[in-house]
């Protein structure tokens, strides 16, 4: 071993102790619910694939046209020579669906989120506010920041707004989940909109999980909710991130707001400016996508269906359900050694269902993550039911 490895080692060590250490699985097909995973077929309810649109082949065609007419690669970033006519397309499709002015579209939704609060929240005399079950990315992103970072509890609407009330930052930005990743549930939007407001503060919305899923024609948690709607422009406070990646199927993410926000952002924000522009084939595949997730209405029923199946399903074992209206339905266990067994449990009856545990949730809160999707069966459920039942 070299000199320079030995706190590696002994870090590696340390979290495979911890019961930490994270295995990859290698999938031997395209993402969807049959999965055969290390050349095992398995009943998957472990992806984000919640509309079942990542293998849908109306979507792999548009991608493999889009690549025969525009070829594979963009070339460079937006503000240089990479913004291709499909990109504009894309754009201006997403404004009009989540009701926003205008939207800049990036690569993935951790460089989305790493554009945002950064980018509105940069200097010592600004403020970031938090909700502490925000995704990684966020965190990170508000560390890229010079501005105070406040976390409030999850949920906490009253330490938010003492905390508002408290600040004098020069600019504020209030920053959360929609749907929580890792617990399925809805932030208060409407509230969170209302201290925005009365504190003049920017809220920024990240809804990797309900974009596709939730609102009318899967617009995503604000048309959910009622804070932005098809009739009247959003909010110009209001900065929407979605990802691309999950329900729609592809990959990416989109940042919507107000021609002004949007246009600052594309000037000032490193996480836009200095990276290459995804493939323009992609925005043809998720044009393509977005046509059949607005058409979605069945997938989304037959989604809601399946979730109230499970947790009827799931009402009396040793371990509950966290409360979740969407495809996250995470099943709380507490123990790291017992959520990783327990998943084990499962996948030696062919079904994949991944353990989370810290950092990635709190401490004690391990759990496994059930993930379902459009393209699961009732019959589907049923099989983990059981097997979660036998396994009690
Ligand atoms: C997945 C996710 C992201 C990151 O999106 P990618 O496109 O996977 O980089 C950001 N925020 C939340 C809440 C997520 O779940």
């Amino acid at each position: 071993m070299h000199a320079l490895e030995i706190p590696l080692t002994a870090e590696l060590e340390r979290l495979a102790a911890a019961g930490l250490t994270r295995h990859r699985q290698r999938l031997d097909s395209p993402c969807g619910t049959r999965a055969v995973v290390e050349g095992r077929a398995m009943l998957a309810f472990a992806s984000n694939d919640y509309l079942g649109l990542a293998a849908h082949p109306e979507i792999a065609r548009a991608l493999a046209d889009g690549a025969l007419t525009w070829g594979a690669g963009s070339g460079a970033s937006h503000l240089v020579s990479g913004h291709l006519r499909p990109h504009a397309a894309l754009e201006t499709r997403l404004a009009a669906f989540t009701g926003f002015a205008r939207c800049l579209t990036f690569s993935t939704g951790y460089l989305a989120n790493l554009a945002v609060t950064p980018t509105l929240a940069a200097g010592r005399d600004d403020a970031i506010f938090a909700d502490r079950l925000n995704h990684a990315s966020l965190i990170d992103a508000a560390q890229l920041s010079r501005a105070g970072h406040h976390r409030y509890p999850h949920g906490d609407m009253a330490t938010l707004e003492r905390l508002l009330a408290a600040s004098t930052a020069k600019t504020k930005v209030i920053v959360s989940d929609a749907v929580f990743s890792m617990d399925g549930d809805l932030a208060p939007l409407p509230e969170l909109f209302a201290l925005a407001e009365r504190f003049d503060a920017w809220l920024v919305i990240d809804d990797a999980h309900g974009f596709g899923v939730l609102g009318e024609e899967g617009r995503g948690s604000l048309a959910h909710c009622g804070v932005v709607s098809t009739q009247t422009p959003a909010h110009p406070r209001i900065l929407l991130m979605g990802t691309l990646g999950k329900a729609a199927g592809v990959g990416g993410a989109f940042v919507a707001g107000s021609e002004i926000a949007i246009e600052y952002l594309s000037q000032k924000a490193r996480s836009y400016i200095f990276t290459t522009a995804q493939p323009p084939a992609v925005a043809i595949a998720l044009i393509k996508s977005l046509e059949l997730l607005q058409a979605g209405d069945e997938r989304r029923a037959h989604l809601q269906s399946l979730i109230r199946q499970l947790q009827a399903g799931c009402a009396d074992l040793p371990w509950q359900l966290l409360p979740s209206q969407t495809a996250i339905q995470p099943l709380m266990v507490g123990d790291n050694e017992k959520a990783l067994a327990l998943s084990q449990s499962l996948w030696e009856r062919g079904l994949w269902v991944a353990a989370i545990r810290p950092p990635t949730v709190p401490a004690g809160t391990a759990r496994l993550r059930i993930s379902l999707s459009a393209a699961h069966t009732h019959d589907d459920v049923a099989a983990l039911i059981a097997a979660l039942q036998a396994l009690a």
